[in-house]
């Protein structure tokens, strides 16, 4: 049976004066430790936001990492700098780091493998452009941003990553993929991994990510395919984002 992840992408949001009460009102909920709980915020908060989650059921992650171990590459963060300030989670690939920073197929698969190589989770976002789903081409892109890490990585990485699949029409726009939609793409995404792995596959978290929001995510979690979610516009609302997390635990 596959534990429940509930993720917050906090994004570019956020102050020293907003992250306080906000994780302090998330970890005054009860039974936070029956479902997987990750905040990810901005680089600058995780340091502080380690101390806040010290011993705390919540864990850590980040929203991006450097492809390299460490040198000159001005205004990057690598994954050894991640794991030193406590984080256990690293976002990759999301589609506004694919979109709007270009960032491709390869250079997702070396973060991916950068994350790994320091013990940090990858959390692997994989979607469709609405373009390519009315093209009835979503399959054909999830695979082949599914495949490029399998062949950088191996298929035995998946045991210790989490994949997140995140239409990109869906994200920040307040349209949901209908429960059916997320189903499909998370059964497509386990079985093509379980080709190579069947373990493996079954084992795997795989989230849903795009508008989830306290009034859609029970139905989208009761899927037999979608293990939770990856949040961020309702992450940053202690209240919608536990609602959230108790729905996950169904
Ligand atoms: C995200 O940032 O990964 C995301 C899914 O955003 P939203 O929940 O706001 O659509």
């Amino acid at each position: 049976m596959r534990r429940k992840l509930v993720a917050g992408n906090w994004k570019m949001h956020g102050s020293r004066a907003d992250n306080g009460p906000l994780i302090e009102a998330i970890l005054a909920a009860p039974n936070l430790e029956t479902v997987d709980c990750v905040v990810c915020p901005p680089f600058v908060y995780l340091a502080e936001l380690a101390r806040a989650l010290r011993g705390a059921a919540v864990k850590l992650g980040a929203q991006n990492v450097g492809a390299e171990a460490q040198g000159a590459y001005t205004g990057e963060v690598s994954a050894a700098m991640l794991k030193d300030v406590g984080c256990q989670y690293v976002i990759v690939g999301h589609s506004e780091r694919r979109g709007l920073y270009g960032e491709d197929d390869v250079l997702v698969a070396r973060k991916f493998a950068a994350a790994q190589s320091r013990g940090l989770l990858p959390i692997l976002c994989v979607g469709e452009l609405l373009a390519e789903r009315e093209a009835g081409r979503t399959h054909e892109l999830v695979g082949r941003q599914l495949e490029a890490v399998v062949a950088l990585t191996g298929i035995g990485s998946f045991a210790r990553a989490v994949v997140a699949y995140e239409p990109v029409w869906a994200i920040g726009t307040g349209r949901t993929a209908s429960p059916q939609q997320a189903q499909d793409v998370h059964a497509f995404i386990r079985q093509r991994l379980a080709e190579r792995d069947a373990k493996i596959a079954a084992d795997l978290q795989i989230l849903y990510g795009g508008s989830v929001k306290a009034g859609n995510a029970r139905e989208l979690f009761l899927q037999a395919d979608v293990d939770g979610g990856l949040i961020g516009g309702a992450s940053l609302k202690a209240e919608e984002f536990l609602s959230i997390v108790a729905a996950a635990r169904g």
